[in-house]
């Protein structure tokens, strides 16, 4: 089969590999759409720790299932059209047995510790197989992955009814939690220093939008979400916030990266900091938000590729070009 092989950081090119094998309790899906992000450009340049090399990266996706492996109990079949949830979690040691899997000491994920699914077929645990409703399409499916982690990021945070929100940064995920917390019924203010993405804000449900906290005339907020990993943009929007705010940090920051954070204010005003990391037992109620119509994907989607062409979509999302770039192995390619 084809795929996107990283042999090592700094280096992709587009080979014929061995199709997967399904071992016990897996099932091999044909990929029709995988969605790059931020951790994909990390795998590439050698900036996300656990990735062992050579790697075939991607861990937004869906597809068809076109092999079983022995063992699969849970009553997926050849054929059934899935979202697939990327985490692989030990289930034994202390947080996954406290219910806390996405933050297992022994993490993995499909496209991110083993192979994934910028490829023509992928191997994947049954069990994280969702099935598709029959008009879902591929493009659709393969956001049911970052729709989950921005569901997870939601909970963590925690909305009520009629609060005031600052979400930092209007990429596919800002505009995806944007989505979540109007419905959640907050009032959402949305801020990006790239222009053209606010009038998507807008459209999505942002109350107000602007390039920067700097351009909102000291406006506070209950409650603020960064969704970009820069220190200067963290640091503006912690400083918006009322007291009793609550800081959600959503966005990858570099391992090394520091903030300047006013621990008088956190103690004095009592700010709480809030993680989110991936997903967490929200890949099901991600599903269903986007199968009602509860959540739109489809304008989040900028550009589709063919899969020869990874090296060039991986480019675009570099350039920060569009909002989401997926690879689509079925589109014919050069
Ligand atoms: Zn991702
Ligand atoms: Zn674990």
């Amino acid at each position: 089969m084809r795929a996107a092989v990283i042999d090592r950081p700094g280096t992709v090119r587009s080979a014929e590999v061995p199709d997967p094998t399904p071992e016990t309790g897996e099932v091999v899906v044909e990929v029709g759409a995988c969605g790059i992000c931020g951790t994909d450009l990390h795998i590439a340049d050698g900036e996300f720790p656990p990735t062992p090399y050579p790697i075939v990266p991607g861990h937004e996706f869906a597809g068809s299932v076109v092999a079983l492996g022995t063992g699969v109990d849970t009553g997926i079949a050849v054929g059934d059209r899935v979202a697939v949830d990327p985490s692989l979690f030990c289930g034994y040691c202390a947080p996954c047995r406290a219910g806390r899997g996405n933050l297992c000491a022994n993490w993995g994920a499909t496209g991110d510790t083993v192979d994934g699914a910028f490829a023509e077929l992928v191997a994947v645990p049954a069990r994280n197989c969702y099935r598709m409703p029959e008009d879902m399409t591929w493009q659709q499916g393969a956001m049911v992955e970052p729709v989950s982690c921005a569901v997870h990021g939601v909970r963590r945070l925690g909305v009520e009814v009629g609060e005031s929100l600052l979400v930092v940064g209007a990429g596919p995920m800002g505009l995806l939690l944007t989505q979540l917390l109007v419905r959640s019924g907050a009032t959402v203010t949305v801020v990006d220093r790239n222009a053209a993405r606010l009038p998507l804000a807008e459209k999505l449900g942002a109350s107000r939008v602007a390039g920067s906290v700097a351009e909102l005339d000291g406006a506070l907020f209950d409650a603020a979400a960064d969704v970009t990993g820069a220190a200067p943009a963290m640091e503006d929007a912690f400083d918006a916030l009322h007291r009793g705010g609550r800081f959600l940090v959503f966005g990858v920051a570099p391992a090394e990266s520091r903030v300047a954070l006013s621990p008088f204010r956190i103690y004095n005003d009592e700010i709480t900091v809030i993680g989110s990391m991936a997903v967490l037992h929200s890949f099901g109620a991600a599903l269903d938000l986007m199968a009602s119509g509860a959540v739109h994907t489809d304008e989040l989607v900028s550009h589709q590729l063919p899969l020869n062409e990874f090296p060039a979509a991986l480019d675009l999302v570099r350039e920060g070009a569009g909002t989401k770039v997926q690879v689509l192995p079925g589109l014919a390619g050069d």
